[in-house]
């Protein structure tokens, strides 16, 4: 089987991409490889902090590399936080720092529309891909749920009335912006006959 590098630290996408490709690959992560720090993520867009991650993986291992980057873009706030999802409530921030900040500044708003959108760098060679997956919802007015992690106790989706944190793991991973792409992804690459 084909060894494929998942530019990644966090065990939630780890789990939750594995289980979407499957057998299909080798799945690593970077742990695995010996990559212990985290890639900086100078990128202006989610394109290219994808980018610019698989691209240093591939120039440390040279093997099939992919890298994700994901923001949660809320209309209301003109796109943002997208690409600064992570560091929202600034540098020294963690998921309930974040969440806590989105439903400060969204109070009282009756607009809640927000997307989750996941871009996928793959590089296999020389060629480099990139996949999209988003899935579109509102932002609840407080947080519900336990499951997943980052934004998912204040994120709804379209079509349910529970926070992606309140779901099953499985519904998740079936509906969500990461699965979406990662299923773009895994297409292509039977399709390439990888
Ligand atoms: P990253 O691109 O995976 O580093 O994610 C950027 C930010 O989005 C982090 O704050 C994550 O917690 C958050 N995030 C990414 N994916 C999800 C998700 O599936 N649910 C909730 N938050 C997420």
């Amino acid at each position: 089987m084909n060894k494929l590098i998942f530019a990644t630290h966090n065990d939630h996408k780890f789990g939750e991409v594995k289980k979407l490709i499957g057998d299909l690959y080798d799945l690593v992560d970077l742990d695995d490889i010996g990559i212990t720090d985290d890639i900086p993520e100078t990128g202006d867009t989610l394109e290219s902090n994808a980018r610019i991650k698989a691209r240093y993986v591939k120039e440390h291992c040279g093997n099939s590399v992919f890298a994700d980057d994901t923001g949660l873009e809320v209309e209301i706030l003109n796109g943002q936080p997208g690409v600064y999802t992570a560091r929202f409530a600034g540098p020294e921030c963690d998921s309930e720092k974040n969440m806590e900040k989105l439903l400060r500044v969204m109070e009282g708003e009756e607009n809640r529309r927000a997307q989750f959108r996941t871009v996928i760098c793959l590089i296999i060679g020389d060629n480099e891909y990139l996949f999209e997956g988003v899935v579109k919802g509102r932002i609840a007015t407080k947080t519900s749920g336990t499951g997943g992690f980052g934004y998912d106790p204040v994120f709804i989706p379209d079509g349910y009335d529970k926070t992606f944190a309140e779901m099953p793991s499985e519904l998740k991973n079936q509906i969500s912006h990461r699965a979406i792409a990662v299923e773009r992804f895994a297409t292509f690459l039977k399709e390439l006959g990888n």
